[in-house]
């Protein structure tokens, strides 16, 4: 089957809905929210920094060897992963695969009082501490997910790949996912991606918003403001530089945006400066206009470097050398989108019509970024429940409405799986 029809998906859907271990299957979800609430508590009492997820890499690698998955592995990113064989695939076929990923790192750092506070509000437990909700959530989704698949004995026609990955947050730039699409043998397997991130069941991250930093540095031999006059000075370059690229016509769609963030430099007001350097932030759904931008910030700092070099030329005036740049990428984030006719697409839709849910499309910054840049369908979305003040010490999460959101993920992911058998 090439692509998934409106219909053929739906038809699908409420098929595998019907089966007796996928009744099995959300049965165990309802069953165990006691069970997965004890595993969101261990878990968000484990710290887990930007480049600090090791004690959770090992707490998810015993749940997943518990949870009775096979290939249990951590990568050298920390990434860990396990399996759901096919269950009449040879545990060596090399076919398509599906992902079900999400990240355990918070953007909490090292030393953050980590406290849980468990209450009951209206029948629903509450879950106060940093992390409850991104991405404890998500953690706690990928086991549920893996427990209710493996004790109902649902016989899977591919295998679904469990991935708890690490650098999703802020300066791990997509480290961990980054790292597993590097792994020829395994990415060129993955024919869907679906990313567990925080609460909710109402939207999905389908559109990758791409992220490129950059940090220009000018310099030159410097000098006094008055006896080396003439020598050419690196923030007058920048200067002019920057005023140049913030003319740079930005489109309302694909939305684009351009920030010139920080200047640092100078020596004194009464020296020519050393160096100058600018840190530059774009940001963009379309992975040429990223490239566009990058292209008038290297435009710009190379004419104006050279105009000032040159002037000091003319007038013949007394320089004491040239002015020299550097301009390094410090973030890069993929852009991407989901394809309208999308299987997963379809299929999500299928599932939003067979449990009377709505789905809102959302743009977003996601572990999804990598996968939909390759061209790889994949979205991000809540693992049910509530939740909110993400990336605060008062975040929380309810599991108010957990059981719908797992329910959602797992047919969405069972759609997946019977899709890449056909691939
Ligand atoms: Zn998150």
């Amino acid at each position: 089957m090439a692509l998934f029809t409106q219909n053929s998906a739906y038809a699908l859907v409420t098929a595998l809905a019907a089966q007796r271990p996928v009744h099995a299957a959300f049965a165990w979800l309802r069953r165990n929210a006691r069970k997965l609430m004890d595993w969101q508590m261990e878990l968000v009492a484990i710290p887990a920094p930007p480049f600090g997820e090791q004690a959770r890499s090992q707490w998810l690698a015993a749940r997943f060897a518990e949870a009775g998955l096979s290939g249990v592995r951590t990568d050298d990113a920390g990434n860990v992963l396990a399996t759901l064989a096919a269950a009449k695939l040879p545990p060596e076929s090399t076919g398509p695969v599906v992902i079900l990923s999400a990240h355990i790192d918070t953007v909490f750092p090292a030393g953050t009082p980590l406290r849980p506070v468990l209450s009951e509000v209206d029948g629903f437990c509450r879950l106060q501490a940093p992390g409850a909700s991104d991405n404890a959530t998500g953690v706690v989704g990928l086991l549920a997910i893996a427990h209710a698949l493996v004790q109902s004995r649902m016989e899977l026609p591919a295998p679904l790949v469990f991935l708890g990955n690490v650098g999703e947050e802020g300066e791990g730039d997509l480290r961990g996912i980054r790292h597993l699409y590097g792994q020829r043998t395994l990415a060129g397997r993955v024919v869907a991606h679906i990313v567990l991130d925080g609460a909710g069941c109402d939207s999905a991250v389908t559109q990758a918003l791409g992220s490129r930093r950059y940090q220009v540095t000018i310099s030159g031999p410097g000098g006094h403001s008055f006896t080396d006059a003439g020598t050419p000075n690196p923030i007058a370059a920048l200067a002019a530089a920057l005023a140049v690229l913030s003319r740079t016509p930005l489109p309302d769609e694909p939305r684009t945006t351009l920030n010139l963030g920080t200047i640092h430099g100078g020596t004194s007001v009464n020296s020519i400066p050393e160096s100058v350097t600018a840190s530059i932030d774009f940001r963009s759904t379309s992975a040429e206009q990223l490239l566009r931008l990058e292209a008038a910030l290297r435009r710009a700092v190379e004419e104006a470097v050279e105009q000032c070099n040159a002037m000091v030329t003319a007038t013949a005036a007394k320089s004491r050398g040239p002015l020299t740049f550097g301009i390094a990428k410090i973030g890069d984030r993929p852009a991407g989108a989901l394809a309208a006719d999308s299987p997963l697409l379809e299929a999500l839709r299928a599932v939003d019509r067979h449990m009377n849910l709505k789905t809102d499309l959302r743009l977003g910054s996601t572990d999804a970024n990598l996968p939909l840049s390759l061209g790889i369908p994949a979205l991000s979305l809540g693992a049910g429940g509530e939740g909110g003040g993400a990336h605060t010490q008062a975040e929380w999460f309810s599991s108010r409405g957990r059981d719908v959101g797992l329910k959602r993920v797992l047919l969405l992911t069972l759609a997946m799986v019977e899709w890449a058998a056909g691939q």
